[in-house]
C-alpha cells in the first residue's frame, strides 16, 4: 500500500528535478509511511525514504513506519539538516502547507547556503486526492457513525434544549460508537443564528418554529465525516421553508452533475446558478465543498476558484447553503465518494425536510 503512494510522490519529485521531498504535515506522513504520532518529518530521496523523529516516538516509529531507514533527532531542524548534509542533498522540495515560516527560517539559517528550498503545494496535496478501497472504508465507517449518533440523539432535540447540549449529545453518541475524536467543533446553529455559516453550539435554546443547522463529524482510523442537517422546529415560517427547499434542490442538482472529468468550478456553479435565479446569490457566499480524507478539509476545494477536473475515487462534500441575517439560514450536506459514472454518498441521514413534533 505505502509502495504505490510513495511512488506516486517520486513522480513529483522526478518532475521538479528534486534531491529529496520532505514532509512536515502529519496527515501526509500518515498517508506515505503509516506514522500516527504528533511529530516527525518524513525524507524521500530517489534511493530511499527516511523517517525521522524524536524520542518520544521512536518505538512507535519502529512498530508503525514503513521507511528504509528511522533516525532519531535529539533537535529536530538540526538533525534534519544534518541528514540532508550527509547524502549531500541539494535540491529540496517540500510540502509548503505545514510548515511555519519561523520554521522555515530557522531551516534555512542553519541549511548550507547552496541548498536550494522549494515550496511545493498543489502537487503534493493532490496525491492524496483519490481514495483507495482501504480508504474509502475507514469514510464509510465515519460516516455510519453520524447516521447512528444523529438517530440516537434526534428525540432529544426539543424546544427548550440548549444548542450546546445537542453537540454534547451528538459528540457522547459518536464517542460511544467507536468515533476516535470529533472532526471540529460542531455547529448547532439554531433560528437567527442559523445566518451564521459557522455557528458553532451556543448557550442559546432552541425554540418553536427555529431553522436548526447541525453540522457534526467523527474519525475513524484517522479518516473524518462530515455531514449537514438543517431540522425544522414545529411550524416553521414561508421565507424559511422557501430558503430550505432552494438549498435542498441546489443540493440534489449538485450531487446528479457529479461524475468523473466535470471541471470543479463548474459542480460548484450548478447549485450556485440555482440558488442564484431563486433570488439568494448574495446569501450563498462559500465554496460548494471540500476534499474530505485525512484531514477534514483537504485537496480539492470545490469552489469557482478550482479549475481542475472531478477524478473517480475524490472524495468531496456537497454543502450548499443560505444565510439571511436576521431571519436564519440552512445548509445541507452530504459527503460522496466520485465513482466511474457519478458518486456514491457516503454519508445517510434523510436530507428532506424533517419537522419535530411540538406539541
Ligand atoms: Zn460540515
Ligand atoms: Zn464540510
Amino acid at each position: 500500500m505505502y509502495l504505490d503512494r510513495v511512488r506516486a510522490a517520486r513522480e513529483v519529485q522526478k518532475k521538479e528535478k528534486l534531491d529529496a521531498l520532505l514532509f512536515f504535515g502529519l496527515p501526509v506522513i500518515r498517508y506515505l509511511c503509516g506514522f500516527t504520532g504528533t511529530d516527525g518529518v518524513l525524507l524521500m530521496t530517489e534511493s530511499e525514504s527516511v523517517f525521522l523523529t524524536d524520542s518520544r516516538y521512536k518505538q512507535q516509529a519502529v512498530e508503525q513506519v514503513s521507511a528504509d531507514r528511522i533516525v532519531c533527532y535529539k533537535n529536530k531542524f538540526p538533525g534534519l539538516i544534518e541528514e540532508l548534509k550527509e547524502q549531500n542533498l541539494v535540491r529540496v522540495g517540500f510540502d509548503a502547507e505545514k510548515l511555519y515560516v519561523s520554521d522555515f527560517n530557522v531551516l534555512t539559517k542553519i541549511a548550507d547556503e547552496q541548498m536550494e528550498w522549494i515550496p511545493l503545494d498543489e502537487p503534493l496535496r493532490a496525491l492524496r486526492a483519490c481514495k483507495q478501497e482501504s480508504e474509502l472504508d475507514a469514510l464509510r465507517k465515519a460516516a455510519a457513525l453520524n447516521k447512528a449518533a444523529f438517530e440516537q440523539v434526534l428525540p432529544r432535540i426539543v424546544p427548550g434544549v440548549t444548542e450546546r447540549f445537542i453537540a454534547l449529545e451528538l459528540e457522547v453518541a459518536l464517542k460511544r460508537l467507536g468515533g476516535e475524536c470529533n472532526a471540529f467543533d460542531f455547529i448547532v446553529a439554531s433560528g437567527k443564528r442559523g445566518a451564521l455559516p459557522h455557528g458553532v453550539a451556543s448557550g442559546k435554546t432552541l425554540e418553536i418554529g427555529d431553522l436548526v443547522t447541525i453540522d457534526f463529524g467523527t474519525r475513524v482510523d484517522g479518516y473524518y465525516s462530515d455531514e449537514t442537517i438543517t431540522l425544522a422546529l414545529g411550524e416553521i415560517d414561508g421565507k424559511l421553508r422557501q430558503i430550505f427547499d432552494i438549498v435542498l434542490k441546489a443540493h440534489d442538482l449538485a450531487l446528479e452533475a457529479v461524475r468523473p472529468g466535470i471541471e470543479i468550478c463548474e459542480l460548484d456553479a450548478v447549485a450556485r446558478n440555482y440558488i442564484s435565479k431563486q433570488g439568494y446569490g448574495d446569501y450563498f457566499g462559500h465554496g460548494l465543498g471540500h476534499g474530505v480524507g485525512l484531514e477534514i478539509h483537504e485537496y480539492p476545494a470545490v469552489s469557482p476558484r478550482t479549475d481542475a477536473l472531478l477524478e473517480e475515487g475524490m472524495v468531496i462534500t456537497i454543502e450548499p447553503g443560505i444565510y439571511l441575517p436576521g431571519i436564519g439560514g440552512v445548509r445541507i450536506e452530504d459527503t460522496v465518494v466520485v465513482t466511474a459514472d457519478g458518486c456514491e454518498a457516503l454519508t445517510g441521514i434523510p436530507k428532506q425536510l424533517y419537522q419535530i413534533e411540538t406539541v
